[in-house]
Formats: C-alpha cells, structure tokens, sequence
C-alpha cells in the first residue's frame, strides 16, 4: 500500500513516522512545507524537510522534536564571539546538512534531488518531497509590523498575534513530478496534525495542488492539531483565532471541507463529532496525542485502518 502525507515539521513529522512504521519500506511518501526555509549566513536552511529527515532518520532530539539529539552549538557559539545575532539555533551536525544543501543547490540541483540524497544518506526509507522546488516565504502581517515567518516564529518567540498571511512567491510554485505521482499513486492520502494555517496551507495554496487531490480518488483523512481547542505545541491555537477560524478539531475541520473524507480528532473532542459529520465527512475518535514511538504507530495504524473504511463504504462522493 503506498501512501501520501502532507506535513509541516515538528506534529507532522511525528505522525509520517509512525505511517513509516506501519507501512512496508518505500511505501509512505511525505509532502512537505518549504514556506518556512529561509538563508542566514549564506545557507539555506528548509525547518520542516530537516525535522521531517531527522526524524524518519531517528535522529531528532526527542525533547524539542526539532534538531538533533545529542547536538552541540559550538560554531553558533563562534558565530557569537564574532559579533553575530544568534537567535536561530543552529547546532553543529544540523549545520552539515545546510552547508551540503545550499552547495547542491547551487551547483543546480533541484530541493527535491537535494532532499532525496540526503534521506537516502540518513537511510530513510520513505520518500520526502518538498512542496514545490521553487521558493516560497511565508510573511506574517502582525501588530508589529510584517515579520517573515522564522522572525515570527523563533525570534520573537510567536508572542505578536497573525493578523494576516502572504505566502510570497506562491503563484509561480508548482507541485513537482514527484509530488504529483505520490498523490496519484496514494492508496490512502493523510493530512498529518501540522500547524492548518502555516504548514499545511501552504502546501494546499501550491498552484495545482488541490486539483492534484481532487484528482486522486484515494481515500482522504485529516488528524486534527487541535485538541481540547489547544494546540499541543506552538501558536496554531492563536493563529486559527486571530485569522477569523475556530480554534477547535471542527475549525480544523472546516478548513478541509471539500478536501478530506475523514477527519481524525481525540476523545477530548468527542462533542464535535456531529458538527464535524454535518460538514459531510467521516469522523474517527481515538488518543490523538503522539506522547511515543508506541503511540506514533498506533495512530498511524488507526489512521490507515479508517482510510480503508472510508474507500470500502459505498456512498463516498468522489
Ligand atoms: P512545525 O512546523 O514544527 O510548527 O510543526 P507542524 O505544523 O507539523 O505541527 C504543529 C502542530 O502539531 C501543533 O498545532 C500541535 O498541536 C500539533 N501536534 C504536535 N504533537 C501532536 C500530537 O501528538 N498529536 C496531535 N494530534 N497533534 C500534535
Ligand atoms: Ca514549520
């Protein structure tokens, strides 16, 4: 069976590892948000492609879920000494993979040639995709003043409120071959519990992209990020709120309406379940909380076991 995932980093991530689990090797295929990468000193760094990598490559430190585990920051902690703002963390390990992705991109090599070789290097069996191979930037619109998205996100802690959303560049963006065939060759297609706004957005604002979905008849199902009203982690909760959304699995749930078959919420949201049906999807309530590799796998397997309920009732549209 293979199978699609779209994910942005950190909640994305921990669900495509347990799909990578569940699945037979090669089988899983993961879409992810490159509208966080960003250049400092020179480099190209991709967020979401690298928590997605470390983690798949099982070496994400546990306790962040972004990084490295076990890493040091001794060249950031040069950097400082030379004057530098050192706001970003950059440890030594991850910094390898920036210096070889920008000096294979440069050399002219696609993000997506780039992402695989360097999976391939980790031993990673699933295929990562970048969205798109073009650039992408997500600008955010705050009381602040307009923040680019790693200025928003890791400089200034995620403490200003989005009042809006530019992702810049994404009218000349397009899925790429390789996206395009894992969706059309999916058995099952899964919205990971990523962040709705800035890392599935985006993915979903790639010109063709929703066509592409629409065009696969695979079973589609979300898992919500949203639990209890809260994100687990990070500013998704804020974020939905303060753009006009609910801050809630059935807010998550209007956002893919049309999009998905089935949504995926916790036993804490029990209560949405008929609102969530009334916009004329499935719902599966199960422990949507990821704490370990045990629960990753587990979730995946449910995940997997819904989309094949859902392709196997009749009386699906499309
Ligand atoms: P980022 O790019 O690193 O911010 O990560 P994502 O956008 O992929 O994920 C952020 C979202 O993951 C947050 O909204 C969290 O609520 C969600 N999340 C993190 N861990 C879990 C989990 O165990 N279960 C669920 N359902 N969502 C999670
Ligand atoms: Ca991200």
């Amino acid at each position: 069976m293979r199978v699609a995932a779209l994910a942005g980093g950190v909640g994305g991530a921990k669900l495509a590892s347990g799909l990578e689990a569940a699945l037979p090797d090669g089988g899983l295929s993961v879409i992810v948000n490159t509208a966080d990468d960003f250049e400092l000193w020179g480099l190209h760094i991709s967020p979401d492609l690298d928590t997605v990598m470390y983690t798949l490559a099982g070496i994400a430190n546990p306790e962040t879920g972004w990084g490295i585990k076990d890493e040091t920051f001794d060249s950031l902690g040069m950097l400082g000494e030379y004057g530098e703002d050192t706001w970003f963390l950059l440890g030594d390990r991850d910094i390898a993979t920036h210096v070889l992705r920008t000096e294979r991109l440069k050399k002219g090599e696609s993000l997506t040639a780039v992402t695989g070789g360097l999976s391939k290097a980790l031993g990673i069996p699933s295929r990562v995709l970048p969205m798109s191979d073009e650039r992408v930037s997500t600008m955010l619109d705050t009381p602040y003043g307009r923040l680019e998205f790693q200025e928003y996100f890791v400089r200034r802690g995620q403490r200003d409120e989005v009042l809006g959303v530019e992702l810049r560049g994404i009218e000349n963006s397009r899925p790429t071959g390789e996206v395009l065939e894992a969706l059309s060759g999916a058995a099952a297609i899964v919205f990971c519990p990523s962040n709705p706004v800035v890392s599935i957005g985006p993915i979903l604002a790639v010109p063709g992209m929703r066509d592409a979905l629409a065009d696969s008849s695979a079973p589609k199902v979300a898992v919500s990020p949203i639990i209890g009203g809260k994100a687990l982690k990070g500013p998704a909760d804020r974020m939905l709120s303060s753009l006009g959304h609910e801050s809630a699995a059935a807010g998550v749930a209007r956002m893919y309406a049309g999009l998905v078959d089935g949504m995926v919420i916790d036993r804490a949201d029990e209560g949405e379940r008929a609102g969530i049906e009334a916009l004329g999807m499935r719902v599966l309530v199960t422990d949507a909380v990821m704490r370990d590799e045990a629960d990753r796998a587990r979730l995946a397997y449910e995940v997997l076991g819904f989309a094949e309920e859902i392709s196997g009732s009749s009386g699906r549209s499309g």
